[in-house]
C-alpha cells in the first residue's frame, strides 16, 4: 500500500545562487483533477501541464488575497483550458471538452500539441495587490504548453525561463507521475548559468517518469546537488460554496429569483472549475429571503 501524497512545490537556489529552481510533484492534485472531471488521458495532460505551471506563478504572489488564472484558447481538440490559484496554491481549472482523444503522436506519446491547439493565446492574469490586475498575453508556439509558458515568460514577462513538464496515465487511466522542473535566471546570471540550464533542461523529457521514480526530492538531490529549499503544498480547492451562490440569488432579488424558478422549475447554477451543480427550487428560494424585511 502506498500512502496518498499531497502535492508540492519546492523552490530553492542553484549554481552559486544566479538560477531559481522550482521542482513540482503535481500527481495528486492531477489524480483530484481527473476525478472531478473525468479527464480522458489526454486532457489530464493537457490541464495536468497548464495546472502544474499555475501552481509556479502562484509562487510568485506575495499577499494573503492574490490570485491568478490562466486561460489558454489555442483552437485544438480538447477545447479551452481555464486554471485559477492563489497564494496559499489552492488550484482548479478545467478543460472545454473532458472527454477529448486523439491519435498518439508517431513517437508513442499523448499528443498534447493537438488536443491545446496553437492558434491562439496564452493570458494570465494576476491579482496581486495592485488596484489594476497585471494581464499578460502570448502567442501559442506549439501547443505543448511548456514552450508556450517559455515564449510566455518570455515575451510577457521579460523572463526567460527552461521548462520541463510531464504528466503519466497509467492504464487504469490515473496519473502516476506529473510535475515540472523550471529554471529561471536571475537578472546578474553569468554566461555560464545561462548555459547550464539549457544542457541541464533537456535530461528532463520525461519529468513525469522522474517524479514517478524518485520524487521532486529526489530530483533536487540527485539532479541539482541542493540540500535545502522550501516546500508548500499544492491542492485542489474551489471557491464556490452554496453559501455563496445563495448570495448571488440574495443580490437578485426575490421577485427576479422567483421568477426563473416559476419559468425553469428550479435555478441551477454550474461551477465549471469544480464541475458541480447547484439547484434551488422554490422553498430554497423562500429559505434564502426568509428574514428580510417586508416593506
Ligand atoms: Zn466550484
Amino acid at each position: 500500500m502506498t500512502m496518498k501524497k499531497n502535492s508540492k512545490i519546492y523552490k530553492t537556489l542553484i549554481y552559486g545562487d544566479e538560477v531559481s529552481l522550482a521542482v513540482l510533484d503535481t500527481t495528486a492534485l492531477v489524480n483530484e483533477l481527473i476525478n472531478r472531471h473525468s479527464l480522458s488521458p489526454l486532457a489530464a495532460a493537457a490541464l495536468g501541464r497548464t495546472v502544474t505551471v499555475s501552481a509556479y506563478l502562484c509562487s510568485w504572489l506575495k499577499g494573503e488575497d492574490d490570485g491568478l488564472s490562466v486561460t489558454i484558447d489555442g483552437d485544438g481538440a480538447g477545447g479551452k483550458i481555464c486554471v485559477s490559484g492563489n497564494s496559499q496554491f489552492h488550484m482548479r481549472g478545467f478543460i472545454e471538452h473532458p472527454d477529448v482523444t486523439l491519435p498518439p503522436r508517431a513517437d508513442g506519446k499523448l499528443d498534447v500539441g493537438g488536443c491545446v491547439g496553437k492558434n491562439g493565446t496564452l493570458t494570465v492574469i494576476r491579482e496581486d495587490g495592485d488596484s489594476v490586475p497585471f494581464v499578460g498575453t502570448s502567442e501559442l508556439v506549439s501547443g505543448e504548453i511548456a514552450e508556450d509558458f517559455s515564449a510566455y515568460f518570455y515575451t510577457s514577462e521579460q523572463r526567460p525561463t527552461a521548462i520541463a513538464l510531464g504528466v503519466k496515465i497509467g492504464t487504469d487511466g490515473k496519473c502516476i507521475g506529473a510535475g515540472g522542473v523550471i529554471m529561471q535566471p536571475l537578472p546578474f546570471a553569468s554566461e555560464e548559468s545561462l548555459e547550464q540550464i539549457e544542457r541541464t533542461i533537456l535530461q528532463f523529457s520525461s519529468v513525469s517518469t522522474m517524479i514517478k521514480e524518485i520524487g521532486a526530492e529526489g530530483i533536487l538531490r540527485e539532479k541539482f546537488s541542493a540540500r535545502e529549499w522550501v516546500d508548500c503544498d499544492v491542492h485542489f480547492q474551489c471557491h464556490c460554496s452554496r453559501e455563496k451562490i445563495e448570495g448571488i440569488l440574495h443580490s437578485m432579488g426575490k421577485e427576479e429569483a422567483l421568477s426563473i424558478v416559476k419559468e425553469e422549475g428550479k435555478i441551477s447554477v454550474y461551477c465549471h472549475y469544480c464541475n458541480t451543480d447547484y439547484t434551488f427550487d422554490g422553498k430554497d428560494v423562500e429559505k434564502i429571503f426568509q428574514g428580510d424585511k417586508t416593506e
